[in-house]
Formats: structure tokens, C-alpha cells, sequence
């Protein structure tokens, strides 16, 4: 299983930013065991396809096409070239009002038009401090998952709302409590797909913390927001893993 290091871009970079920042990524060097991938707006797709990475949107509508004004067709970026989409991103659950259902059925959109979905989960921090953790990675797995049998990559992005674009970062026993947590429900709801599972972490991943986190029990990859937009901070993440 490779090591996952994917970048979400959230709503930065103009196409021309893209380029540029692809230009430098190009120099560095990944070893065979670390996949990186780009979550971008939709509006660099076209030069993120260019470059030759493996990218996709960061949401997507699901349909093909139809009324619905200012949405992302996942068949449109399957069509650019996109291999993967973010679903259920904290900010599309607490800005965009994005339900469990609402994450489920994207997920069967995601495969239904060949992109490989990323499931994004994790409590706030009340949810926290109510000691509800578990219990709300239990809700968004069961419904997000419903009936949902992986025909591509799947793989879930544990993100504890509180430590993303905070620059406060969970500490290792609660990351592998977590990832302890989701890969156990992963083993028994999905037997057969769950040792192709990845399980990211992500919440103010940077070159000075990859390294520990990368080694915490049952990370194998991360979901990095901030540290991603500069080459020169994503590099040093994925130099971090290598080791
Ligand atoms: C994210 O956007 O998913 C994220 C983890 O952001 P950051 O790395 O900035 O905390």
C-alpha cells in the first residue's frame, strides 16, 4: 500500500498559479512508495491534467449534467482527466450545510463516473470535549458508506475539525485512536476491500510534524491544506515521510 500525500488547494490558485507551482513540483522527487495527489478548483483542472498528475475536484454534484447552477459534473472532470474527489470535506459540512445522505450519495456518484472518492470525517471540538469522538466517526462511516461497495480506490481522511487550518495538531494517541477506530469498522463492514483502504490524517500537517505522524498507528497517508500550496512546504512533507 502506497503512502498517501494529497494536497487540498480549497478555493486558491488561478490557472497561472498552477502552472507555476506544477513547473517546481515537477523537480521533486517521490519515492515508489508515497502517491501524491492535487485537490483544486475546478477551474485548474485543465492545467493540473497538463501536468500529468493525479488530481480531482474538491466536490462534485451528483449527476452528469442538468440545472444546477454553479455545481461541478463529476463526469466533466473524469472527462479532464480527474482520477479522485474529496467528499464530505469539514468546510463543505459546516459552510455548505453538506448532510451524512448527502455524503453517501456522492460517494455512488464518485463511482459511478470512475473517480476514486476520498471520505472526509471528524468531530469538532465540542464533539470532542463531549467526549463524542467515536461515536460521530461511527455516524458519518455508517451513513456515508450505506450500501456502498468500493469498485475503484476508497479511501477515508480522518480530520479533526478543531486541528484543521489551525495550526493546532492532534496528538499521536488521539490520531491512532481514531485511525485505530476507523480501520476496525473498515475491517468488519468492508472485509474485502479494506487492506487497499488508506486512512489519512489531516489537520495542520507540516515538514516538521509529517515525520511522527507518518509513523502513528495506522496512518497511511495525509490530507494537507495549508503546507500544500507552496512547493517547497509540500515537498517537505513528502521528504519528512521518506525519511
Ligand atoms: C484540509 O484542508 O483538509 C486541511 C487539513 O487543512 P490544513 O492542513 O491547513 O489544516
Amino acid at each position: 500500500m502506497s503512502f498517501i500525500i494529497a494536497a487540498n488547494w480549497k478555493m486558491n490558485k488561478a490557472p497561472q498559479d498552477t502552472v507555476e507551482f506544477f513547473e517546481t513540483f515537477r523537480q521533486t522527487k517521490v519515492a515508489d512508495k508515497i502517491k501524491t495527489l492535487f485537490f483544486v478548483p475546478a477551474v485548474n483542472a485543465l492545467p493540473t491534467s497538463q501536468a500529468g498528475v493525479n488530481w480531482g475536484p474538491q466536490n462534485i454534484f451528483p449527476a452528469a449534467t442538468g440545472a444546477f447552477t454553479g455545481e461541478n459534473s463529476p463526469k466533466v472532470m473524469a472527462d479532464l482527466g480527474a482520477r479522485y474527489v474529496l467528499v464530505g470535506h469539514s468546510e463543505r459540512r459546516s459552510l455548505f450545510f453538506e448532510t451524512d445522505e448527502q455524503t453517501n450519495i456522492k460517494l455512488h456518484s464518485a463511482q459511478e463516473f470512475g473517480l476514486s472518492p476520498i471520505l472526509c470525517v471528524g468531530e469538532t471540538l465540542d464533539e470532542r470535549k463531549q467526549g463524542l469522538t467515536l461515536e460521530v466517526l461511527q455516524r458519518q462511516l455508517v451513513t456515508g458508506l450505506s450500501n456502498l461497495t468500493p469498485s475503484n480506490e476508497l479511501h477515508i481522511a480522518y480530520e479533526p475539525v478543531w486541528a484543521i487550518g489551525t495550526g493546532e495538531v492532534a496528538t499521536t494517541e488521539q490520531v491512532s485512536e481514531a485511525h485505530r477506530f476507523i480501520r476496525k469498522f473498515l475491517q468488519e463492514k468492508l472485509p474485502q476491500h479494506h487492506q487497499k483502504m488508506n486512512i489519512l490524517y489531516g489537520g495542520s500537517v507540516k515538514p516538521e510534524n509529517a515525520n511522527e505522524l507518518s509513523k502513528t498507528a495506522e496512518v497511511s497517508g495525509f490530507l494537507v491544506g495549508g503546507a500544500s500550496l507552496k512547493p517547497d512546504s509540500f515537498h517537505g512533507i513528502i521528504e519528512a515521510v521518506q525519511g
